[in-house]
């Protein structure tokens, strides 16, 4: 049998999505528009739908990054229950990012099985799979063309009064649907950039949200807002969302902490906050400013 980094798809198949931002506009397209392949895939009857919010769940899945010797992550199980919310943390580098790619499909793992409402995503189409998922990831997924573009990659027939309305929810009232995006969104701040993405993200329907760091250029007092009203939104979805920020992971289901690829602990607020000296912990006391005294 194959080994684990001979499985590694070949560097030529790994999207350049961070370099290419046409590229990434297009695949974004396909992540958020409703596909166009549905009656195709409907009637050769290789997939079933995935309707509601799905589980999601990842079994001994390793990941090598192209030529690369090391992994970049080793043996990560978890089980993602249908409608939980979860929050993925860990140092810079910890490969949180990277097994958010592979839950979208757009790296397949070395090794090991990512399953979604029970279907390996090896046998997923992209296509079939992407309708169902509201991304936030980071990069400037934007390209030269108004708001109202922009945000219609989130479906086709959403009206401008919509958008406005979502617009609003994120703090975004000074722009109106034909204002102009640069391409990347240069002519965004960071923050501003990142509640695009969040409002395109709350116009689209999918059930499944991956939120990568969605709100890390955003000040506290919109953050918490703008973050309230996501979750409200999306109560009954499947969430993922990766934050280096502790605050409000107490209404989480469930938190994973990543160290170089690896799961090292998971479980709720209150059970790694027990964990008096792990990592969690640490962190918690860190940010809370009073680790130099509990040390
Ligand atoms: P951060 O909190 O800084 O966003 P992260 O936990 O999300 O970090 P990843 O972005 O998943 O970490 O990166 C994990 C590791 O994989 C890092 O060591 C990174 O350098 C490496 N890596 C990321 N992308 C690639 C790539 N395309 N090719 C090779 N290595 C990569």
């Amino acid at each position: 049998s194959l080994t684990v980094f001979e499985t590694a798809a070949p560097m030529t198949e790994v999207p350049g999505y961070f370099e290419d931002t046409r590229h990434a506009a297009e695949l974004l397209s396909s992540i958020i528009n409703e596909a166009e392949k549905q009656q195709e895939l409907k009637s050769n009857g290789r997939l079933a739908e995935l309707d509601g919010p799905p589980e999601i769940e990842c079994k001994n899945v390793h990941f090598y990054f192209p030529g690369e010797a090391r992994p970049t992550l080793t043996d990560v199980s978890l089980r993602l229950p249908s409608g939980s919310k979860t929050a993925i943390v860990g140092p810079s580098g910890s490969g949180k990012s990277t097994l958010l790619h592979l839950l979208l499909k757009l790296y397949p793992p070395s090794s090991g099985t990512i399953r979604i409402q029970g279907q390996d995503l090896a046998h997923l189409d992209e296509d079939q799979l992407w309708k169902n998922i509201s991304p936030v990831l980071q990069g400037n997924h934007f390209f030269y063309g108004s708001v109202r573009e922009n945000l219609r990659l989130a479906g086709d027939n959403i009206s401008d009064d919509k958008m406005n309305e979502v617009l609003s929810y994120v703090k975004l009232d000074h722009l109106s649907v034909d204002s102009v995006v640069l391409e990347k969104g240069a002519n965004l701040s960071g923050g501003e950039k990142q509640r695009l993405a969040i409002a395109r993200a709350m116009l689209k329907k999918g059930s499944l949200l991956l939120l990568d760091e969605p709100t890390s250029s955003v000040d506290p007092i919109t953050q918490q807002r703008v973050m309230n009203r996501l979750f409200t939104g999306a109560k009954d979805n499947t969430i993922v969302l990766i934050s280096h920020n502790l605050t409000g992971l107490e209404h989480m289901d469930q938190i994973i902490v990543m160290d170089q690829g690896r799961i090292i602990e998971s479980g709720t607020f209150q059970e790694l906050m027990e964990m008096r000296g792990g990592y969690f912990y640490r962190m918690k006391m860190i940010e809370n400013g009073i680790w130099g005294q509990v040390q």
